[in-house]
């Protein structure tokens, strides 16, 4: 942890976001029981800031703020060609998960005169606690609210279920009703925007049937977090191996028995983010002649409302080569 830094102006909030994210792994929605100190003087600093912010909010129509890149472009299908909405994302569209991230204070300055705040939720967004309290003006729309078949084990839930694309139309749908009730003046327009936009959706999973088909009960191994829920989707059947996004992570033990494993299942093909380092994956696939599949997570890329879309269908192109 080194996000701690005044000179920077870096908020003590973001310091405290990085150290629960440190303590409880990316995804996890157990609470770390920390309370690091600082805290009270971002939340201080934040709440300081909220009344001139909201005057400014009243006069440029109803806004949103969304915590990263796939809500992101979530958000950007549902406001589409509505005039008096905007959607802006709090984080930059390449800092990948945003467990990993340290919030910078002009980051944060963007829920200020927020309406809604759009974050994926089930864990993801560990410092959500701290923006409900700093702006209880501010409704929080938890868009995997409606996700039942998030990837977990024991103690853990992934919350990366968009890479599922049922699981994103669920988010979708869950987005677009709270904004209608949030936002009544257009509702029409967000509900004729969720149409189109999970009719799309629809297109994607139809057009990609063949690949399903050939997914359905394949054996992976899986080396990113984002991914779970892309395979549970698929009906893959994995064997996956806690990294928190970082292939370097993980230990020599860790690799030696994703080995044994494989061999053992006679699984020939490891899937990781595109967006992640290889060095773990080219490892065990030397030693198992698996193969390497680079796989679009939607975690990062252009702000478009077609990135989705658009990096899905080159994830199902590199694994269309699967025998
Ligand atoms: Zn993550």
């Amino acid at each position: 942890m080194n996000g701690y830094n005044i000179k920077d102006r870096i908020f003590a909030l973001a310091a405290a976001a990085a150290v629960s994210a440190a303590l409880s792994g990316c995804g996890s929605v157990a609470a770390s029981g920390t309370e690091p100190a600082g805290t009270e003087l971002a939340d201080a600093q934040l709440a300081d800031a909220q009344p001139a912010a909201s005057q400014e909010a009243e006069e440029s129509g109803f806004r949103i703020v969304s915590s990263f890149y796939p809500m992101q472009v979530l958000t950007l299908n549902l406001v589409k060609d509505i005039d008096g909405v905007t959607a802006v994302s709090m984080s930059a569209p390449d800092i990948g998960c945003i467990h990993d991230h340290t919030f910078s204070t002009e980051d944060l300055r963007k829920i200020e005169d927020a309406d809604v705040f759009v974050e994926n939720g089930l864990g993801l967004e560990t410092f959500n606690d701290r923006i409900k309290t700093a702006y209880p003006d501010t409704a929080v729309i938890e868009a995997a609210s409606q996700v039942t078949d998030a990837p977990a084990d024991e103690d853990e839930v992934n919350g990366h279920v968009w890479t599922s694309i049922d699981d994103y139309i669920l988010e979708v749908k869950h987005v677009s009703s709270e904004l209608q009730t949030l936002d009544p003046a257009h509702r029409d327009s967000y509900a004729e925007n969720e149409r189109i936009y999970t009719e799309k959706l629809e297109k994607l999973k139809s057009d990609n049937s063949a690949v399903l088909e050939k997914l359905r009960g394949k054996k992976a191994l899986v080396l990113d977090e984002t991914l779970p829920s892309f395979c549970v989707f698929a009906g893959m059947d994995t064997i996956t191996i806690e990294t928190d996004h970082e292939q370097e992570a993980l230990s020599a033990g860790d690799i030696a028995k994703a080995v044994d494993e494989m061999k053992e299942q006679g699984i020939g093909m490891i899937l990781i983010s595109a967006d992640s380092d290889s060095s773990a994956a080219d490892a065990v696939a030397a030693e198992t002649g698996a193969k390497v599949y680079r796989i679009n997570s939607c975690m990062t890329g252009e702000e478009n409302a077609d990135a989705y879309l658009t990096q899905m269908q080159e994830s199902f192109d590199i694994l269309s080569e699967i025998e």
